[in-house]
Protein backbone atom coordinates (compact mmCIF):
# COMPACT_ATOMS: atom_id res chain seq x y z
CA UNK A 1 0.00 0.00 0.00
CA UNK A 2 1.53 2.84 -1.20
CA UNK A 3 1.58 6.42 1.15
CA UNK A 4 1.41 8.76 -1.43
CA UNK A 5 -1.38 11.22 -2.02
CA UNK A 6 -3.68 9.87 -5.04
CA UNK A 7 -6.36 11.13 -7.21
CA UNK A 8 -8.76 10.10 -4.88
CA UNK A 9 -7.64 11.96 -1.96
CA UNK A 10 -7.43 14.73 -3.97
CA UNK A 11 -10.83 14.65 -5.50
CA UNK A 12 -12.06 13.66 -1.88
CA UNK A 13 -10.61 16.59 -0.40
CA UNK A 14 -11.99 18.79 -2.43
CA UNK A 15 -9.33 20.26 -4.53
CA UNK A 16 -9.74 18.96 -8.55
CA UNK A 17 -11.85 21.18 -9.08
CA UNK A 18 -9.46 24.36 -7.72
CA UNK A 19 -6.44 22.69 -9.56
CA UNK A 20 -8.30 22.32 -12.39
CA UNK A 21 -9.38 26.00 -12.37
CA UNK A 22 -6.14 27.01 -12.11
CA UNK A 23 -5.20 25.28 -14.77
CA UNK A 24 -7.55 26.71 -17.30
CA UNK A 25 -7.74 30.12 -16.00
CA UNK A 26 -3.45 30.10 -16.35
CA UNK A 27 -3.85 28.63 -19.88
CA UNK A 28 -1.75 28.73 -22.27
CA UNK A 29 0.59 29.15 -19.32
CA UNK A 30 1.44 25.81 -17.35
CA UNK A 31 0.21 26.34 -13.82
CA UNK A 32 2.17 24.69 -10.69
CA UNK A 33 1.54 24.26 -7.19
CA UNK A 34 1.64 22.44 -4.32
CA UNK A 35 -0.57 20.10 -1.80
CA UNK A 36 0.19 20.12 1.69
CA UNK A 37 -1.03 17.69 4.36
CA UNK A 38 -1.67 19.35 7.71
CA UNK A 39 -1.45 17.14 11.26
CA UNK A 40 -4.64 16.53 11.16
CA UNK A 41 -4.23 14.87 7.94
CA UNK A 42 -5.99 17.30 5.81
CA UNK A 43 -4.89 18.30 2.22
CA UNK A 44 -4.64 21.90 1.01
CA UNK A 45 -3.81 23.33 -1.51
CA UNK A 46 -1.43 26.10 -2.31
CA UNK A 47 -1.38 27.70 -5.95
CA UNK A 48 2.50 28.70 -6.87
CA UNK A 49 3.55 31.39 -9.21
CA UNK A 50 5.21 29.72 -12.70
CA UNK A 51 8.48 31.33 -12.44
CA UNK A 52 9.85 30.13 -15.96
CA UNK A 53 9.29 32.81 -17.90
CA UNK A 54 10.59 35.31 -15.58
CA UNK A 55 13.89 32.67 -15.17
CA UNK A 56 13.62 32.44 -18.88
CA UNK A 57 13.80 36.36 -19.66
CA UNK A 58 16.80 36.02 -17.04
CA UNK A 59 18.79 33.75 -18.83
CA UNK A 60 17.53 31.80 -21.55
CA UNK A 61 20.52 29.85 -22.05
CA UNK A 62 20.13 28.18 -18.95
CA UNK A 63 16.23 28.39 -18.89
CA UNK A 64 15.73 27.69 -22.75
CA UNK A 65 11.88 26.85 -21.84
CA UNK A 66 9.28 29.69 -21.17
CA UNK A 67 5.67 28.84 -19.10
CA UNK A 68 4.57 27.75 -22.27
CA UNK A 69 6.49 23.62 -22.04
CA UNK A 70 7.55 24.14 -18.35
CA UNK A 71 6.90 25.58 -14.65
CA UNK A 72 8.94 26.66 -12.01
CA UNK A 73 8.14 27.20 -8.50
CA UNK A 74 10.20 29.31 -5.98
CA UNK A 75 12.77 26.57 -4.12
CA UNK A 76 12.24 28.99 -0.93
CA UNK A 77 8.41 27.49 -1.12
CA UNK A 78 9.63 24.01 -1.29
CA UNK A 79 11.82 24.16 0.94
CA UNK A 80 9.25 25.84 3.84
CA UNK A 81 7.02 23.47 2.59
CA UNK A 82 8.72 20.40 2.43
CA UNK A 83 7.70 18.95 5.58
CA UNK A 84 4.47 19.01 4.76
CA UNK A 85 4.19 18.71 0.65
CA UNK A 86 2.52 15.51 -0.39
CA UNK A 87 1.84 16.48 -3.99
CA UNK A 88 3.41 18.96 -6.53
CA UNK A 89 1.16 19.31 -9.93
CA UNK A 90 1.58 21.26 -12.92
CA UNK A 91 -0.68 21.48 -16.19
CA UNK A 92 0.39 20.97 -19.92
CA UNK A 93 -1.35 23.31 -22.05
CA UNK A 94 -2.49 21.31 -25.30
CA UNK A 95 -0.24 18.68 -24.54
CA UNK A 96 -1.26 15.11 -22.93
CA UNK A 97 -1.16 14.03 -19.23
CA UNK A 98 1.89 12.56 -19.93
CA UNK A 99 5.48 12.78 -17.68
CA UNK A 100 7.91 14.38 -20.15
CA UNK A 101 11.29 13.53 -20.11
CA UNK A 102 11.91 17.29 -18.74
CA UNK A 103 9.16 16.54 -15.87
CA UNK A 104 11.43 13.06 -14.64
CA UNK A 105 14.44 15.36 -14.63
CA UNK A 106 13.17 17.94 -12.62
CA UNK A 107 11.76 15.72 -10.08
CA UNK A 108 14.65 12.95 -10.17
CA UNK A 109 17.64 15.17 -11.28
CA UNK A 110 20.32 12.88 -10.65
CA UNK A 111 18.44 9.59 -11.43
CA UNK A 112 17.12 9.82 -7.61
CA UNK A 113 13.86 11.61 -6.45
CA UNK A 114 14.65 14.70 -4.74
CA UNK A 115 10.93 14.01 -2.63
CA UNK A 116 10.33 9.64 -2.72
CA UNK A 117 6.93 10.33 -1.29
CA UNK A 118 5.59 13.08 -3.03
CA UNK A 119 3.33 12.17 -5.95
CA UNK A 120 3.41 14.29 -9.49
CA UNK A 121 -0.18 15.48 -10.93
CA UNK A 122 -0.21 16.44 -14.42
CA UNK A 123 -3.66 18.29 -15.84
CA UNK A 124 -3.76 18.20 -19.45
CA UNK A 125 -5.50 21.32 -20.96
CA UNK A 126 -6.55 21.06 -25.02
CA UNK A 127 -8.21 24.53 -25.94
CA UNK A 128 -8.75 25.65 -22.60
CA UNK A 129 -10.74 22.55 -21.35
CA UNK A 130 -9.59 20.08 -18.75
CA UNK A 131 -9.13 16.77 -21.22
CA UNK A 132 -6.88 14.19 -18.68
CA UNK A 133 -5.53 14.27 -15.14
CA UNK A 134 -2.62 11.61 -14.27
CA UNK A 135 -0.48 10.62 -11.00
CA UNK A 136 3.38 9.83 -11.28
CA UNK A 137 4.38 8.06 -8.18
CA UNK A 138 8.26 6.79 -8.04
CA UNK A 139 9.34 3.42 -8.44
CA UNK A 140 12.18 1.94 -7.37
CA UNK A 141 12.19 -0.81 -9.43
CA UNK A 142 11.65 1.05 -12.73
CA UNK A 143 13.93 3.66 -11.49
CA UNK A 144 11.57 6.56 -12.55
CA UNK A 145 8.32 7.94 -11.98
CA UNK A 146 5.55 6.11 -13.51
CA UNK A 147 1.77 6.00 -13.75
CA UNK A 148 0.29 5.43 -10.26
CA UNK A 149 -2.54 2.40 -10.96
CA UNK A 150 -5.36 4.14 -8.73
CA UNK A 151 -5.10 7.02 -10.83
ZN1 LIG B 1 5.25 18.59 -17.46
Amino acid sequence: MSKTVNIRDIENAGLMQEIFRQSQNEYPSECCGLILRDEQHQLTLLPCVNLQDEWHARDPVSFPRTSATAYSIDPRVIMDNESRMVCIYHSHPDHGAYFSDEDQLVAAPFGEPSFPNVSYLVVSVMQKEVAARKMYVWSDSAGRFVDDDQS
